[in-house]
């Protein structure tokens, strides 16, 4: 083992990148001396994993060198002074927060509330500590084995349950389907038994035309000079595979995507060639032609996707994007390297859009004292399903699932909230209880002389939404309100 491993794994390291990894990995093995993990070996092969890691996450050589010292503080003889003075201010400060995050004791999310809401604090204040956390839960995972049984489960359950949507949110999404795989066969060994079955058969069944249809795209894309395509083939995460499957009852004839093929062209417009090409030789699936590159994900996702018949009796998922976005999709926020120049959150005036959550999370809790209403608001707008729907001009709002047009409504703005008198949905009028489906769009209409009732409160789902309301209401009548609240 040397540090190379590490940095070799870097975006171009400079030769002061290499120097710090180095330094870290030095003090690092030095200061774990002796100490084993539950598998015998050394307690230094899981901070370089998780060096590793970061650095196949395009995270910067601060935040890497932070990785690899994240227990140093808390397990080396050494003080906060003494650290600062050899790495300084900034790696001191990222350590400080891992190792804070790493003393939280999961006990299930429901009595987890104190724990979470440090979690979105320490975050909040700069969000390298999360992503140096997962890089660490990531190699945590992956070593369950030598875990004993009882905590084996509770670490598989709690990387599902936090740290997987977690990802998801920041739009990473190779670490979360990485998280969510070596979780799922610990969390729940039946199922993934079953569900490793239920694959297996299918690999057996369609390997054959997918191979096929590979090598004949291939041609059709070099005949119409697409020369610099790269093919994957990409078979669905297992865990997500499961959602799925118990979404439809089970039946794995039901799931189209288990296998995709993954064009990446040089540019946009080839992207539409491309899909071009492939319909002009395949006949497309009706309903199932995305274009998530005019209409990204609100995770910030695009790409173009397509099923196409075979011809031979089968279907295969297509999905069409650039270099820069398929390292987007994977990589998320950490795709732009932008933590060189935005250190904090606090600090950016125009924060991420990815991580403009993580700092409402924060935020909220400073003015809910009560912790119930922000488990509630954590379950409803974080953890849960989420819908896109649209406004009538095609920006996209991100909403939990069975929200309202009242939500939207909030979504867009407090005073849109506030004086809604009717909705359209997909240019039908429609009624405000309405639950909004993926892709509706949806188009307010306001009056000036309309207010919240207390009937909309039985109709909003958003925290943010039902704020506003009780705030309207609670101004109006206090009195009333109070009887209303028991
Ligand atoms: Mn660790």
């Amino acid at each position: 083992m040397n540090a190379k491993e590490i940095y070799g794994l870097m975006k171009d390291p400079s030769e002061a990148d290499k120097a710090l990894i180095e330094k870290a990995y030095n003090f690092a093995n030095k200061a774990h001396e002796g100490q084993k993990r539950f598998s015998g070996e050394p307690y230094f092969v899981h901070l370089v994993e998780v060096g590793k890691n970061l650095a196949k996450m395009n995270m910067d050589s601060t935040t890497v060198a932070a990785g690899i010292l994240h227990d140093t503080l808390e397990d080396a003889d050494i003080s906060e002074e003494d650290f600062e003075k050899e790495f300084g201010i900034e790696i001191l400060f990222l350590v400080k927060g891992v190792t804070k995050l790493g003393k939280l004791k999961y006990r299930g999310l429901e009595r987890h509330v104190e724990s979470l809401r440090k979690f979105f604090i320490a975050t909040g204040q700069d969000a390298r500590v999360l992503v140096i956390k997962l890089a660490d839960r990531l190699h945590n995972v992956m070593t369950l084995e030598h875990v004993r049984e009882e905590k084996r489960k509770r670490i598989a359950i709690e990387t599902l349950e936090i740290y997987a949507p977690i990802a998801n949110r920041l739009g990473m999404g190779k670490i979360k389907g990485e998280l969510e795989d070596y979780s799922f066969m610990h969390a729940f060994p039946n199922e993934y038994k079953k569900v490793n079955e239920l694959l297996k058969e299918k690999i057996n069944v369609e390997e054959g035309y997918i191979e096929k249809i590979h090598r004949s795209i291939q041609k059709e894309l070099a005949k119409n000079n697409i020369t610099h395509a790269h093919i994957d083939r990409r078979i669905k995460h297992i865990f997500s595979l499961y959602n799925k499957l118990k979404r439809n009852n089970m039946d794995i004839d039901k799931i189209y995507d288990i296998f995709a093929l993954r064009i990446v062209v040089d540019n946009v417009e080839e992207c539409y060639r491309t899909l071009g090409i492939i319909h002009s030789v395949w006949k497309p699936l009706p309903g199932r032609i995305k274009d998530y590159i005019a209409l990204p994900k609100p995770n910030g996702y695009r790409s173009l996707h397509t099923t196409v018949f075979t011809g031979d009796g089968g279907m295969v998922e297509i999905q069409i994007r650039t270099k820069e976005m398929h390292d987007e999709a994977e990589l998320g926020i950490a795709s732009h390297s932008m933590y060189k120049e935005i250190p904090s959150l606090e600090s950016t005036k125009n924060a991420d859009k990815k991580l403009l959550w993580i700092k409402q999370l924060a935020e909220w809790q400073k003015h809910d004292a009560k912790s119930d209403e922000y488990l509630k608001s954590l379950k409803t707008d974080f953890f849960n399903d989420r819908v896109f729907v649209f406004t009538p001009k095609g920006d996209v709002i991100d909403l939990p699932d069975e929200s309202s047009p009242l939500d939207f409504a909030y979504a867009i703005h407090s005073d849109v909230g506030d004086h809604v008198s009717s909705v359209r949905i997909n240019g039908k009028m429609a009624s405000l209880n309405t639950k909004l489906k993926n892709a509706d769009i949806v188009e307010i209409i306001t009056k000036s002389s309309n207010h919240p009732s207390r009937k909309w409160l039985d109709y909003a789902k958003t925290t943010m939404a039902r704020k506003r309301i009780k705030l309207y209401l609670q101004e109006q009548n206090p009195i009333l309100m109070k009887l209303f609240r028991k």
